[in-house]
């Protein structure tokens, strides 16, 4: 080994480099947040291929994102130098996915197999649970796809799920479990679960197959055991059966996806599995201050059933978690802002710091939508990651339908939702006719299309229409494989030829310039990727879009996607019983649910480096509804000496509290003791907000709203200011067409834009 330079070793605490370097047999690190697991791993990978001990495609390397799966891949580049090729190095789906082009017909698929998205699998089960004559109203096709999922994350194939576990759907879940799976080969598909459960099922009836991997893995790593199911566990169990060299990290502390058929007790089982096996523990925690690491440690010590481990660090103790109240979700994210914008100026009493180094980290997506409109509005960069978005606007999956079928004609889903879009005059009766006629004929959809097109079973303008649908598709079909246009042209070409972009200009409705900017994006991305396929896979795999990530932006995602992550300042909003933990883990009988959002709290408060703020509001806006809110039982469970409690004072000067303030609710009554006496509920502004909507009318949440709304979008634009729009930047207001400017832009030149988007700009 001495040969060779070994840079990536440098660095790492005598614990680590154990791991490092004990490359043969089992391994197990197992240790808190923040100690260098995912770095400890990265450095394994390097010295695996520094030392030779293995070519880079003998490495199996499992992360839980695919944002992991990049980062890793840039460490190990930056670590090793010029290598040639890469580990197998992705997702648990990414991998199976590869694995599955390549054997797709032992499980009666082809190789162009398309994976189904979560919508596309819920109308595929819509029809099985209709045609079943199952109440739709009592067993919901949303409930199979659960029930579906729960099955395949437990490898169950549908000859395998127990009967008992069959009573829902008049007790036909298995049936329709099966009915589903055929329908899905004979559409050429699968859906996420698919990908795992189909390689189980080659693994454990095809020797050969099985044996081809357990020979060519030599070495597997896995970051984040704690959240791997049953299947998951099951396929790494069985290549590992070769050489023997598997090295899991994890933390049972952070076990998060239990709810999704995680289990914990796989980390616990792996001595078991792996007899012999190296244990490594590391303790001490290289990303947090003193302040965020006792904070961390005093809510996870409420769990019960825990390994323990203790966490020190040798860093500062830097500043306490700061803790604020908030009258509603608005006022959060208007504080939350605004703190930001102070951060980034370094007019907080910090360093400035980059967009990129903050992040807001929500229990639930539709926490999102307060601090996108927000930061819109104030022209604050922010990217979000997981969650509804862009992949899942209705123009993005129109266009990725037409993408689709391109690849493959026996998308039958895809081209359901394309052949009456953009309008062509096919409506129902004639897309029934073309599903008979495929169904009859035993052909796909577009088949069918053309069968009918060719015995003029649909008439006039339709049949017309539906003939030059069939020809494009053809079209595309051949001209992606010819190769004389790239596939970014191509797409292109489709979005064009289709009718979809002049669709979407011809439309007058505020969102279409919008919905065009997005169709740019679209095909932007496309150059990313060698051909549409891969594209298409990619997407269907992402948990996260990474989008211009050399930008500088404030980051907003779930804590889910969070998990092994950090930023240097991170925002933990809407800490409420109800919403964190949540409704549905206060509801459950037994603790199982409510320690799994205290991890989860304990996932987002390590996620943070130097700064942490958790906050909560009174009042929140649920499914349009006005709720009031306690704080969260996890505020009651962070040690006073770790916490700074932030007075709201100077939320509610000025004229915005006025706006802001929803109902009256009588809050203090609500709050948790120790949250209650939180100098936030005694300070004069609370005070000053309690009297006032005493003593002001009050107004319906509905106005209120619109209130917010109208003091944001601020009808005070006079021609000739200058103002500043989140997409397109500075410029000058020429016109005021109601709620709409005009405006010349410095880069962007002219465009009539929604007032409520811009800001004025002292610039
Ligand atoms: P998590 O449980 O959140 O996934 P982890 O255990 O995987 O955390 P890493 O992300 O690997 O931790 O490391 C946390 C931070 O500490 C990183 O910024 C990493 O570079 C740094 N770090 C890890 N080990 C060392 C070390 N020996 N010396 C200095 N810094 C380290
Ligand atoms: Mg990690």
């Amino acid at each position: 080994m001495g040969g060779f330079a070994q840079p990536y070793l440098e660095g790492l605490n005598p614990a680590q480099r154990e791991a490092v370097e004990a490359l043969n047999g089992p391994v197990l690190m197992l240790a808190g947040a923040g100690t260098g697991k995912t770095k400890a791993l990265t450095a394994r990978i390097a010295h695996l291929l520094a030392t030779r001990s293995a070519q880079p495609n003998e490495i199996l390397a499992v992360t839980f994102t695919n944002k992991a799966a990049r980062e890793m891949k840039t460490r190990v580049g930056a670590l090793t130098g010029h290598i040639e090729g890469m580990p197998w190095l992705g997702t648990f789906h990414a991998i199976c996915v590869k694995l599955l082009r390549r054997h797709a017909e032992l499980v009666g698929l082809k190789t162009n197999f398309t994976i189904l998205d979560t919508d596309d699998q819920l109308r595929l089960l819509k029809q099985q649970v209709a045609a079943a004559e199952i109440d739709d109203k009592r067993w919901p096709a949303r409930m199979l796809s659960g029930i579906i999922d729960g099955w395949k994350n437990k490898a169950w194939v549908p000859s395998q799920v127990p009967v008992a576990e069959s009573s829902a759907f008049d007790g036909k879940g298995i049936e329709l479990y099966a009915a589903y799976q055929q329908r899905l080969k004979d559409l050429n598909a699968c859906d996420f679960g698919d990908l795992l459960l189909h390689m189980v099922t080659i693994f454990q009836t095809h020797d050969g197959v099985l044996k081809e991997y357990q020979e060519r893995f030599k070495y597997i790593l896995v970051d984040e055991y704690q959240d791997t199911n049953v299947a998951q566990y099951m396929w790494l169990r069985l290549l590992a059966q070769g050489h023997k060299n598997i090295c899991c990290v994890g933390d049972d502390d952070q076990s998060i996806y239990g709810w999704r058929g995680a289990e914990v007790g796989n980390i616990l089982r792996f001595e078991k599995d792996f007899p012999g096996a190296t244990v490594v523990r590391l303790e001490q925690n290289y990303r947090s201050t003193g302040h965020i690491l006792g904070a961390a440690a005093g809510v996870i010590a409420a769990n019960k059933g825990r390994l323990g481990k203790t966490l020190f660090t040798d860093g500062d103790d830097g500043e306490q978690v700061r803790l604020i109240g908030h009258w509603d979700g608005e006022t959060e994210a208007r504080w939350i802002g605004e703190e930001i914008e102070a951060m980034q100026r370094g007019t907080r009493g910090i360093d400035p710091m980059a967009l990129n180094d903050m992040a807001i980290l929500v229990r639930a997506s539709h926490q999102m939508r307060a601090f996108e409109d927000r930061f819109l509005t104030i022209g604050l960069p922010y990217r979000v990651i997981g969650g509804p978005r862009f992949y899942e606007r209705m123009e993005i999956r129109d266009a990725m339908a037409y993408f689709r079928l391109a690849v493959s004609q026996d998308d039958d889903l895809a081209f359901e939702r394309i052949v009456n879009t953009p309008k062509r005059g096919l409506g129902d009766k004639a897309v029934q006719t073309i599903q008979t006629t495929a169904r009859t004929n035993g052909v796909n959809l577009v088949e069918g299309a053309r069968l009918c097109v060719e015995g003029g079973l649909i008439k006039g303008k339709g049949g017309a229409a539906l003939r030059e649908l069939v020809q494009g598709l053809d079209r595309w079909f051949a001209q992606l494989r010819a190769e004389a246009d790239t596939h970014v042209e191509v797409a292109e070409m489709i979005l064009d030829e289709s009718g979809y972009t002049t669709f979407w200009q011809n439309d007058k409705t505020p969102e279409a310039p919008g919905r065009l900017e997005n169709l740019k994006e679209l095909v932007k991305a496309l150059e990313n990727f060698e051909n549409l396929q891969g594209f298409l896979e990619h997407v269907s795999l992402i948990m996260d879009n990474a989008q211009d990530e050399q930008d500088d932006k404030v980051t907003i995602m779930t804590l889910h996607a969070a998990k092994g992550l950090e930023f240097p300042a991170v925002f933990l909003p809407g800490w409420e019983d109800g919403l964190f933990p949540s409704q549905r883990s206060m509801d459950e009988s037994g603790l199982k649910g409510l320690e799994e959002e205290r991890r989860l709290a304990y996932v987002g408060i390590t996620r943070a480096e130097q700064h942490c703020c958790i906050s909560f509001a009174a009042n929140r806006l649920v499914y349009g509804q006005w709720q009031s809110q306690m704080a969260s039982r996890f505020i009651d469970e962070l040690p006073e000496d770790h916490v700074e409690v932030l007075t709201a004072s100077g939320l509610y000067g000025g004229g915005m509290s006025a706006a802001a303030n929803p109902a009256s609710v009588g809050m203090g009554s609500h709050l948790h003791d120790k949250a209650a006496s939180a100098d936030v509920y005694n300070s004069p502004g609370w005070r000053r907000l309690q009297s006032r909507s005493q003593q002001r009318p009050v107004a319906q949440p509905q106005e209120s709203r619109n209130m917010v709304i109208d003091m944001t979008a601020s009808s005070s634009h006079t021609v000739g200011d200058r103002v500043f729009h989140q997409k397109f930047g500075y410029g000058e207001v020429m016109e005021i067409e109601g709620d709409k400017l005009v405006i010349e832009f410095d880069k962007a030149g002219e465009k009539k834009v929604v007032a409520k988007f811009v800001v004025g700009s002292a610039q």
